[in-house]
């Protein structure tokens, strides 16, 4: 029977904002761009509200065939406890959000064609397999990673004792070596249930029908060459991988504070200013964050940092904590570091718009974590950066951008210390923002963002990696 509607398709993703944005990117995509209708379901319990909040608050005006269907909220509290790991957290949340899922799906206006998952929602598989319903994974990391995790499986089931305490970087099949040090948190401790959960969701992978990743072709191509050439991957039956990036955050909320920032970036001299900020959750210690004080304050480089309550316990502690949550860093910053910073920089409490303020042509350089989205939000702006890695795969990826590709600097600790020194950090800010390495990062900073753009563009990789699925959509019955 033909139907006039438009194709429809859901989404789900697990809460945390680096899952979010690019899904809800790809969403706006295929009902913006390719006539079709989205549901858009959204995991609201309080206890992970921290990480949905900008998301809600920034889709006041989404299109009209892009529904925001909330999943009604759980009562966590008789099952989180405040020591838990973030994934942990996450996963528990997500497990208790999605047992109405069947119903939720059944009651959408029509039967949705397709579901899109994040990693970390893979129960919705079983419930969609009962409903005949294809389901899709986005991957939001680096292939890299999404090598890794495909290989998980295996080695899992090769290896005894602890991958950290390998003598050799790990071999994932085509891929470059991954050194022990940087693996990601997750699989660092095998008998903990962060590994239990990420292990879990992996090795679920090869049960979709395809996997979205936010990468694009001239970007990682040694990692997506292996994807689809090495019989490693055909021989677990891998899913046909689409990599349709960069996918990145489009409209931001700027609240009057983003404005005042913008506005003062508008009289800073061109590629002048540091940009520092550790994505949704990162946090360091106190001692880190008053060595990194006293380095951007030496650089006398001009700088807009996005500051949060140091943590001695956890480099993700802000994850699930709310933004407005109390945050003074008179407290924690060095006396007086405000007052003699005011002519050369901003200090930002806890969130800023990041996406608005890398687009500024005052903006040259990006300290950062290293999350997935903040270093496609580099590139795509053509910003070299300052990769200062804490937690997840963060490590992994700031090795990639330093070592692999030149697109980064990555200061190290010296004297075997554990924290990273100010001469050290006064040193890569010059270096990046005034040196002619800098110069010369920001030249292949500028070729990526050209090579994104041409892969986003008419008859570019990522442009046919998404038409493909697109046209399966439309003509799938
Ligand atoms: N972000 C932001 N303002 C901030 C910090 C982060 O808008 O002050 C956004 C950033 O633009 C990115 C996301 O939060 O889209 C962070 O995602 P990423 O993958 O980099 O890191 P994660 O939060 O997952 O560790």
């Amino acid at each position: 029977e033909m139907s006039m509607e438009k194709p429809h398709v859901a989404f789900l993703s697990s809460p945390g904002m680096g899952h979010i944005t690019p899904l809800f990117e790809l969403a706006k995509r295929l009902v913006l761009h390719h006539g079709f209708q989205v549901s858009f379901l959204v995991i609201t319990t309080e206890a992970s509200a921290a990480q949905t909040e900008f998301f809600v608050s920034s889709t006041n005006d989404f299109p009209p065939d892009l529904h925001i269907i909330n999943i009604p909220p759980v009562d966590m509290s008789p099952i989180l406890t405040p020591d838990m790991f973030v994934l942990t957290t996450l996963c528990l949340i997500v497990q208790e959000s999605l047992k109405p899922l069947k119903n939720i799906i059944l009651e959408l206006p029509n039967r949705p064609k397709a579901l899109v998952i994040d990693i970390f929602c893979t129960q919705a598989i079983d419930v969609c397999r009962d409903l005949d319903i294809g389901v899709y994974s986005f991957f939001t990391a680096s292939t890299l990673l999404l090598a890794f995790s495909l290989y998980l499986p295996t080695l899992d089931r090769e290896m005894e004792g602890e991958y950290v305490d390998l003598p050799e970087p790990i071999q994932v099949p085509g891929c470059s070596p991954i050194r022990t040090q940087d693996l990601l948190d997750m699989v660092k401790n095998r008998k903990i249930d962060e590994y239990y959960w990420y292990f879990l969701h992996v090795s679920r992978l090869c049960s979709v029908s395809g996997i979205f990743a936010n990468t694009w072709d001239d970007f990682e191509p040694k990692s997506l060459k292996a994807l689809r050439e090495n019989e490693f991957y055909r021989s677990i039956q891998t899913p046909p991988v689409y990599p349709i990036g960069p996918l990145i955050k489009q409209e931001e909320v700027v609240t009057k504070q983003d404005a005042q920032i913008l506005a003062w970036l508008d009289d800073q001299p061109l590629n002048s200013v540091l940009f520092i900020a550790f994505g949704s959750g990162g946090t360091v210690t106190s001692e880190q964050l008053i060595e990194l004080a006293y380095g951007i304050e030496m650089s006398k480089q001009k700088f807009i940092w996005v500051v949060r309550k140091p943590s001695d316990a956890s480099a993700s502690a802000s994850f699930f904590s709310s933004g407005s949550e109390e945050n003074d860093p008179s407290i924690y910053l060095p006396k007086g570091f405000f007052e003699r910073t005011q002519k050369q920089g901003i200090l930002v409490s806890s969130w800023a718009a990041q996406v608005a303020i890398l687009g500024h042509k005052s903006t040259g350089a990006f300290l950062s974590h290293c999350g997935w989205n903040s270093s496609l939000e580099s590139m795509v702006h053509g910003l070299p950066m300052i990769a200062w890695p804490l937690y997840a795969e963060q490590r992994q990826n700031a090795t990639m951008l330093a070592e692999e590709f030149g697109l980064a600097l990555k200061p190290e600790v010296v004297n075997g210390k554990n924290v990273i020194g100010r001469k050290e950090i006064e040193n890569v800010i010059r270096l990046i923002i005034e040196s002619d390495e800098g110069v010369k990062l920001r030249e292949m900073a500028r070729a990526m963002m050209e090579s994104s753009k041409k892969a986003l563009s008419d008859g570019g990789s990522s442009f046919n990696a998404l038409n493909t699925m697109v046209n399966m959509w439309k003509t799938h019955e």
